[in-house]
């Protein structure tokens, strides 16, 4: 301030100071790795490591005469309107050109040859080099490769976590089988209230609660109306503890008691059973492929032994008995164990009932649906064991073909890795 003034107050100081602050040109702050993208206007004044000046061409360099339609020429002149005289466009275009040009040590200056209006002039101003050389490339031009990926690795751990459905997938799509290699994290759907997951463990709590307190039909019989309902009321009330208060949780209480009334009420009309199992741990090994699995729940019936599997989603149709076993746990259980039946005890809001195989029909609940093409018991015992094997050993030898069945696609997670491609 010195040179400026020879003595000045600090309140003058200070407001020159700022006056003279405000008239700086700061450049703005960027990120670690900064590229910034300026028009000519807002990059005067600044300074960069390295600078790529583009789009200098004819139109922009000088710039075009615009004279003002109402200021005479004179006035105009007199008032360096900018533009408006050639003495003032060539004395900006030098001023802009010098300040494009020292934006760093080295500046790389570019015009463009066409746009859409058609062919497109360098600035005369300056001189540009026309012969474009590539720039000298590190890499190594390869032939392209073809890689089979239809087959992985083999298998080394055959104690597999996923359980059966890792066998399910095989079966429905050999890549889909293979996915599961890759521990994949799950995503929770972001969701109101309890997710499926959740609203199907509840259910197999309470029956298994229920099933250890009440172990017979006749005991079941004894039950009236009156005390099953209290019974349930206190085991989902029990199960839904856990969950914060709200009405979502208000509005389940009521769903399940609803729906598990409904289907005691057809346990009731069954025949004499005794429950023997219920969730019960094993552990399953299919050539080779050790799982461990959970039995919902054993029944003696009169003249056999039934396993129960509840479901409370929608089952496929065919679960059993096509070329790939859609709803292969309970083949699974029963191979695993001596029964003579298999059935799903279906709960949820769209059906209350039984889909079922055995050796003999009668050991199945009354109006149990039945599979259309599935063989005689045995007989379909050794199809299950040689299709259960057939995948587990699929699935140790690494085999991953994008090859999905009818129907597998349709809730798979994995069509942005197999890249398939849907009509
Ligand atoms: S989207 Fe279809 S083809 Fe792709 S992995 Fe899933 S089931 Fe297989």
């Amino acid at each position: 301030m010195a040179q400026i003034h020879k003595k000045v107050s600090a309140k003058n100081a200070l407001a020159d100071l700022k006056n003279w602050l405000s008239e700086v040109i700061f450049q703005a702050q960027s990120a670690k790795t900064p590229i910034q993208i300026l028009g000519s206007l807002e990059a005067e004044g600044l300074y960069f490591d390295h600078a790529w000046v583009l789009g200098i061409n004819a139109d922009f360099l000088p710039a075009g005469l615009n004279s003002p339609r109402f200021i005479p020429a004179n006035i105009a002149a007199e008032h360096q309107i900018p533009h408006s005289n050639f003495e003032l466009i060539n004395a900006d275009a030098a001023h802009t050109l010098s300040n494009l040009i020292n934006l760093a040590d080295e500046v790389i200056c570019s015009y463009s040859k066409s746009d859409l209006q058609g062919e497109k002039h360098p600035s005369p101003l300056l001189e540009f080099d026309e012969k474009i050389s590539p720039p000298a490339s590190k890499q190594q031009v390869v032939e392209l490769e073809n890689i089979a990926d239809e087959q992985g690795l083999r298998l080394e751990n055959h104690q597999v976590s996923g359980g059966v459905n890792i066998l399910k997938d095989q079966m429905a799509c050999a890549f889909k089988g293979f996915v599961q290699r890759l521990n994949i994290t799950n995503f929770d759907t972001p969701h109101i209230g309890l997710n499926r997951l959740q609203q199907g463990e509840i259910i197999h709590q309470i029956l298994e609660q229920i099933y250890q307190q009440i172990s017979t039909h006749a005991e079941l019989q004894n039950y009236s109306e009156n005390q099953l309902d209290n019974l349930l009321k206190t085991l989902t009330e029990q199960a839904l503890k856990p969950y914060p208060h709200s009405g979502f949780i208000t509005i389940e209480l009521a769903r399940v008691r609803q729906l598990l009334h409904q289907f005691l009420t057809l346990e009731k009309r069954r025949e004499g059973f005794e429950v023997v199992e219920t969730e019960q741990v094993l552990e399953a090994n299919i050539a080779g492929l050790r799982f461990n699995i959970r039995l919902d729940r054993v029944d003696n019936v009169a003249g056999g032994r039934i396993i129960f599997d509840y479901k409370t989603g929608t089952l496929p149709s065919n679960p059993w008995c096509g070329a790939a076993i859609k709803e292969p746990q309970l083949p699974i259980y029963a191979l695993k164990t001596a029964v003579d039946g298999v059935a799903f005890a279906q709960i949820s809001a769209q059906k209350i009932g039984y889909i079922g195989l055995a050796k003999d029909q009668d050991l199945l609940p009354n109006k149990t649906k039945q599979q259309q093409s599935c063989e005689a018991w045995d007989e379909q015992l050794s199809l299950w064991q040689q299709r259960l094997e057939q995948a587990s050993l699929d699935y140790q030898s690494g085999r991953a073909e994008v090859l999905p069945t009818k129907g597998a696609c349709v809730f798979c997670k994995y069509s942005a890795l197999c890249r398939i491609e849907f009509a």
